[in-house]
């Protein structure tokens, strides 16, 4: 069975937010192949027990009022561009979420929120290209030095600091932003 289509995280698989596994979803009580790990912010304890589709469907939202991103993280709290409020709800409603280091924020570009292609270090950083190195740089604040040079080394996909890559959905580039612990 194909998983459900997420516009804005688009490959869950890769980045780790959907995993293959036997577990009941909490939701529809059905053991479907494949359960949610990202976090989820709901009155009820729900780690590792949702399955994708009772999230797309917003079925998994209706049950539980349960969001997979912070709203206010959305649009990075009106430091990128305004989302429309359908969006937001899209996204902290039926759209798998990811875990950062700090309080997660979804990049958006061109009036509307940005997909989310993954965690990142430097050899995933390099893997992208030059655009989204730089948009990591930027987010940093730090010119062409050693200072920059000692960060761009340290970013690690699984550790501290590591890079959050997202492509707009309507022009394509590259952004996102980086944290650490
Ligand atoms: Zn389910
Ligand atoms: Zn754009």
């Amino acid at each position: 069975m194909a998983l459900p289509t997420f516009k804005y995280h688009p490959d869950p698989l890769a980045t780790g937010a959907i995993i293959a596994a036997d577990d009941e979803c909490a939701c529809c009580s059905q053991s479907r192949g494949y359960i949610y790990t990202g976090p989820v912010y709901s009155e009820e304890e729900l780690d590792n027990a949702l399955c994708p589709w009772c999230i797309a469907d917003g079925s998994a939202h209706a049950q539980f009022d349960a969001s997979f991103t912070d709203e206010a993280g959305i649009g990075g709290g009106g430091e990128w561009d305004d989302v429309a409020d359908a969006v937001r709800e899209e996204i902290a409603y039926r759209t798998p979420g990811f875990a950062g280091w700090q309080q997660e924020r979804w990049w958006s570009h061109c009036q509307g929120a940005a997909a989310f292609i993954g965690r990142a270090g430097k050899s995933e950083l390099q893997a992208l290209g030059q655009e989204a190195i730089l948009a990591i740089q930027n987010d940093a604040g730090l010119d062409d030095g050693p200072d920059w040079d000692e960060f761009f080394n340290a970013l690690d996909k699984d550790g501290s600091p590591t890079a959050y890559l997202f492509r707009c959905t309507c022009c394509g580039t590259l952004g996102g932003y980086q944290d650490c612990d």
